[in-house]
């Protein structure tokens, strides 16, 4: 993105995705969370907005989650900030040479990302951690405008397996596809034009906490990334 015209685009849409209100229960779920603060954060004002992408626009590596967490991203303002999912990703982050620093706890907390950008395929923090197909189709939109945007990535991470679908829905919608669907799994590779994807579980709890995903299997994911990028 070296462009003066891709960053005003770049901002545009950031202050587009900040704005949407396109998902009616997601902007009821996303305000109504935000009215009831868990106790630890009561003091807090919740950002209970949609959230941008977040990091380096010069990046070839790309992250894509599947959505921000209720008291995480939806309060703290940025992707996988202030929630134990984040706390696990950062520290992998951080130790692959990524970020500059192992945590990220709000917004302005100086945390820069080196070569590496990260986004998520719903924007809006749904219930349960999932959001329905009409809401991912209705914000899919977004990330196919940031991947036009973004032009030196070159190797996406999908962070789950509803990112893997939703990354290939949109590489799709970019004309970037392969027949049959590749199936996710950790450590998944595949070459779609200018791209290649590569899975990895996503650093939730119930994967972190039981061992499914451990901090050396994510911080060989990302090496394995810069290994990509650089052959
Ligand atoms: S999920 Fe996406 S499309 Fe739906 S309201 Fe949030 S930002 Fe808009």
């Amino acid at each position: 993105m070296r462009q003066d015209s891709d960053l005003v685009a770049w901002e545009q849409l950031c202050r587009e995705v900040i704005g949407c209100r396109a998902c009616p229960r997601l902007v009821r779920w996303r305000e109504a969370v935000a009215c009831q603060p868990r106790r630890a954060f009561a003091q807090e004002t919740y950002w209970a907005r949609p959230l941008p992408g977040f990091g380096d626009l010069e990046a070839q590596i790309l992250l894509c989650g599947l959505a921000p967490a209720a008291h995480g991203g939806n309060r703290t303002g940025r992707m996988f900030t202030g929630d134990r999912s984040g706390d696990f990703l950062y520290r992998c982050l951080y130790q692959a040479g990524l970020a500059s620093q192992p945590f990220s706890k709000s917004r302005d907390d100086g945390l820069q990302l080196r070569g590496c950008y990260i986004t998520a395929i719903v924007r809006c923090a749904p219930p349960g951690n999932r959001p329905s197909p009409q809401e991912m189709d209705q914000c899919l939109a977004y990330l196919v405008r940031e991947l036009a945007l973004l032009k030196k990535v070159r190797l996406i991470v999908a962070l789950g397996q509803f990112a893997w679908n939703g990354v290939l829905r949109a590489l799709q919608q970019l004309n970037f596809h392969v027949r049959p669907r590749p199936r996710f799994r950790h450590g998944s590779e595949v070459a779609l034009g200018p791209y290649i994807l590569l899975g990895s579980y996503h650093p939730s709890q119930q994967n972190t906490f039981t061992g499914k995903l451990t901090e050396t299997m994510l911080i060989s994911i990302f090496r394995r990334a810069q290994e990509l990028i650089k052959s």
